[in-house]
């Protein structure tokens, strides 16, 4: 009996304290739809932030092993600055995010922060110095302020109502019947891809984290939501170091270096006017882009003259 009381307290104990650690984290598994497959390290220590560089060495990772998706990313962001990663989909440039925030294990390389690998740290540690603003924002089944507040939970009324203003959503949630209490999710009021987004601005703008993910939802926005969210973004990145996975080319054109992926390695990259002067594929999914944008003025303003 001893012998199996034992066990069973010691594994009551675990449970609680792993549910009241990782509540979060949880949380955020659900919400981003993968799976928690990375343990802390027995020994893991706390991260310690100084300014929030950001160095891949030699990164590979592979999903499935047949299938490298990454084959040896080297690159930096320096604190405070910014670095947009383009590149066809399925380049791998959400699964960088993903290596970062921890959510899988580089199986080459490393990641550090500051120097720090980010296996050695805890990934509470290290998750609560990161923002990220995924490509698609699952919202929980509760009010909108919770799902602002969910930032920093010890927020007031008057800070989460600051934050949905400068993420630019605030006119919109006060025009809803209930205002900053109407229920959004699955089983309340759905949001469009753009105010989701805005909602998971404004919960990074209250967290106030010194590192930044931002991927960018591939869906067009039309212009005026684009802009409103490149606004809110950059109030959010401004002296942040950021990493963004990038389709605007707004955010592209004033980044510190752009780093173009494909075929699992680092094709090219530079500044847009060093990339520009190149002539190579990055000149070339720019001009496409534009030539998109332009078709799509052009066809409003014929449909505006109607
Ligand atoms: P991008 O963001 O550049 O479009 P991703 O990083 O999301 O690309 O994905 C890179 C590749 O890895 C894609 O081919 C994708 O299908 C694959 N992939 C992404 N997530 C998973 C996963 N959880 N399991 C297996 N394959 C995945
Ligand atoms: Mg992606």
């Amino acid at each position: 009996l001893i012998q199996l009381a034992i066990p069973l307290n010691f594994i009551g104990f675990v449970y609680r304290e792993i549910r009241q650690g990782l509540t979060d984290i949880e949380h955020m598994f659900d919400l981003l739809d993968v799976r928690a497959e990375v343990v802390d390290r027995p020994n893991a220590k706390e991260l310690k932030i100084e300014r929030g560089a950001i160095a891949f060495k030699n990164v590979q990772f592979a999903y499935d092993p047949a299938r490298p998706i990454l084959k040896g990313i080297s690159f930096e962001v320096p604190a405070g600055k910014t670095v947009a990663v383009v590149g066809p989909s399925g380049a791998g440039k959400s699964t960088l995010s993903r290596l970062l925030y921890r959510f899988y294990d580089v199986q080459e390389g490393s990641i550090t922060i500051d120097g720090q690998d980010v296996r050695d740290v805890t990934q509470k540690s290290l998750r609560s110095v990161i923002g990220m603003v995924p490509q698609d924002t699952v919202l929980f089944n509760d009010t909108i302020a919770y799902n602002i507040r969910y930032g920093r939970v010890t927020a007031s009324d008057a800070d989460v109502e600051a934050a949905a203003e400068a993420a630019q959503i605030a006119d919109f949630i006060r025009d809803l019947p209930e205002g900053f209490r109407a229920m959004v999710g699955e089983r309340g009021l759905k949001l469009s891809g753009g105010e989701k987004q805005r909602v998971a601005i404004a919960r990074t703008i209250l967290k106030a984290p010194p590192i930044l993910i931002l991927d960018e939802a591939t869906s067009a926005l039309d212009t005026k939501t684009e802009q409103e969210i490149q606004a809110a973004l950059d109030i959010v990145s401004r002296n942040r170091t950021t990493l963004v996975i990038a389709h605007r080319l707004s955010t592209v054109i004033n980044a510190d270096e752009i780093i173009v992926l494909k075929d699992g390695v680092i094709a090219e990259r530079g500044t847009h006017g060093e990339l520009i002067d190149r002539g190579g594929l990055y000149a070339s999914m720019w001009s496409r882009q534009r030539e998109a944008t332009q078709a799509e003025e052009q066809l409003k303003r014929v449909r505006e003259s109607d």
